[in-house]
């Protein structure tokens, strides 16, 4: 379960409505019962449950269960799409060990807005349910070009499309390059990338254009094979 408060033994922790109904409710748990806690700091603890009511609870933290694993440096930058995909994106770059998930608004972006505290939401239940000590933030949504214009020196940019004719396969496109580092993942919308938008992140120096094969993907598909393919190629 993940928790905002500090873990440590000894520890009284209280839990919201939302985890006391879970808790208690669905999973049917009481008075004694153990459970595993998180809060992308301290690592894993065992903790008991001391109090149980409809509308909270506490818990009492015991032991370290596991240290604290943080994910390699890497941030999954996609237009969002529809919504229920959207959420597929968020789920998968959380079990594929994004750190940082950034929604980003192309030229040809469907989706204008998007509800960041739903997709926090669902970035904490995807760590939670693939035991993750740690929950990467869902940055809100900000324009590719004002990202771009700040991009850092340092950081790699695995610019994913299909429509790059001297793109190289995947894998051999990411063999030359060396390994470690802070890197990012690039997907766009349904529509693909603007003419502009493709000039601009090739003449960028840090941009790697990368072709997923040879057929067209959706953008939820481009993006759980890419973060394959950079944990493979580059992940620990
Ligand atoms: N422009 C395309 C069209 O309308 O025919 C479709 C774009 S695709 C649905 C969405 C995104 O997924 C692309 O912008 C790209 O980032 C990624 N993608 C899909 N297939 C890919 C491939 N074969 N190689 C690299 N990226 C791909």
């Amino acid at each position: 379960l993940f928790v905002e408060h500090p873990l440590g033994e000894a520890q009284p922790v209280p839990l919201t409505r939302e985890q006391a109904h879970y808790l208690f409710g669905v999973m049917r748990q009481g008075v004694g019962a153990e459970v595993r806690l998180f809060n992308s700091r301290d690592g894993e603890w065992r903790a008991r449950v001391t109090e149980a009511g409809k509308r909270g609870g506490l818990l009492t933290v015991e032991d370290r269960t596991a240290p604290l694993r943080v994910p390699p440096d890497l941030w999954l930058l996609f237009a969002p799409i529809k919504k229920a995909r959207t959420d597929f994106i968020v789920e998968k770059a959380v079990e594929m060990g994004a750190a940082r998930i950034m929604p980003v608004q192309t030229d040809f972006t469907n989706s204008e807005r998007i509800r960041q505290d739903r997709l926090q939401a669902h970035a904490v239940e995807a760590a939670e349910q693939c035991g993750g000590t740690f929950v990467p933030e869902v940055c809100e949504l900000q324009k590719l070009s004002t990202l771009l214009a700040g991009w850092p020196a340092d950081r790699q940019l695995m610019f994913c499309d299909e429509a790059e004719a001297d793109g190289e396969a995947g894998s051999s496109a990411l063999g030359g390059v060396l390994a470690g580092g802070p890197w990012a993942i690039l997907i766009g919308p349904e529509g693909g990338f603007s003419e502009a938008e493709r000039a601009r992140l090739r003449d960028m120096a840090q941009s790697h254009v990368v072709q997923l094969g040879p057929r067209i993907l959706r953008a939820d598909t481009a993006a759980v094979a890419a973060l394959t393919l950079w944990q493979l190629r580059l992940g620990d």
